[in-house]
């Protein structure tokens, strides 16, 4: 055993990345990774391409990162900006319960505000009964645009549905949002975009000063500019400004479990039994191979 560091990046969208992200992660730690459905930067125009995308979040994209040493876990829900296609969205909303139960579906998300229209609140609101109903965790995107009232916002209908706090993870959030969320007894969630918003810096000082109790630390990376090695990084930042090694680890590993792995699906034994990397193996007879030779990594002891 050695004592390389373990993490968790509960908030990244690999459908939009690459094998070498993939690769990059798996090499500087990362264990198990949650991916959120959320907007693909093009709004869909029919229901069967939310279907397709939820299907490659509980198939691909799963086999895709075992196939590079990492375990996939997912949430599904509508994410707010396509809450305001209603004639779509009530299609989505028939379509959504037949993926809540798949093996590695660890939470209803990323559902919350966008504009904060009418129909986001609407549709927020149904998958918030929908969470309540199957006692799922929820997770919430919080708005870019008047952030500290959306985020209020968000937590107030979350109570106002009867929703336990610690079923939430509040996300994307900043120095002025993560005191509300503290103190209401919600999970903390902060996204590190490279150069703007939150930088590592600023989340070293947030774990400073707020300490690690409900706080997550998670890249969010996408289609867009971001960095899928995020979380990492931020630990080690941490780490080298003095944070507790304890902190470091409540904040890029054991606190996205204790949240997400609530439902059983996701558990540490799913990383630390996982057999080694068989790139010989098919997802509906496709491999990530393209003629290369697959690696197959064997038990033995060197
Ligand atoms: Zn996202």
């Amino acid at each position: 055993m050695d004592d390389k560091m373990m993490f968790i990046d509960p908030h990244v969208h690999m459908t939009s990345r690459t094998t070498d992200d993939y690769q990059a992660m798996a090499q500087a730690g990362v264990v198990a990774i949650i991916e959120p459905s959320f907007w693909l930067g093009q709004p869909r125009t029919q229901v069967g391409s939310f279907q397709d995308y939820y299907s490659s979040l509980v198939g691909w994209e799963p086999f895709r990162a075992k196939q590079f040493g990492i375990q996939h876990y997912c949430t599904i829900g509508l994410n707010s900006k396509e809450a305001n296609n209603e004639a779509l969205a009530e299609q989505v909303m028939e379509l959504l319960p037949l993926y809540f139960h798949k093996e590695n579906v660890v939470a209803v998300g990323e559902i919350g505000y966008d504009d904060q229209t009418p129909a986001e609140d609407k549709y927020f609101r149904i998958q918030l009964e929908m969470a309540k109903e199957l006692n799922m965790v929820v997770q919430i995107h919080t708005p870019h645009r008047d952030k500290k009232s959306g985020t209020i916002r968000s937590m107030e209908v979350c109570l106002e549905h009867g929703l336990d706090p610690s079923m939430v993870i509040v996300d994307h959030n900043n120095e002025e949002t993560v005191k509300d969320v503290l103190d209401r007894g919600f999970w903390a969630a902060f996204t590190i975009y490279p150069k703007t918003k939150m930088g590592n810096e600023r989340m070293v000082a947030v774990v400073k000063q707020y300490g690690s109790k409900n706080i997550i630390v998670d890249s969010s990376a996408d289609w867009g500019v971001s960095d899928p090695l995020a979380v990492p990084k931020t630990a080690s930042l941490m780490l080298r400004s003095g944070v507790s090694k304890a902190d470091v680890v409540k904040t890029t590993y054991q606190n996205a479990l204790d949240a997400f792995g609530k439902n059983g699906k996701m558990k540490e034994s799913d990383w630390l039994q996982a057999e080694g990397i068989n790139q010989t193996q098919l997802f509906n007879d496709n491999s990530v191979l393209r003629g290369q030779q697959p690696r197959v990594d064997d038990d033995l002891i060197k």
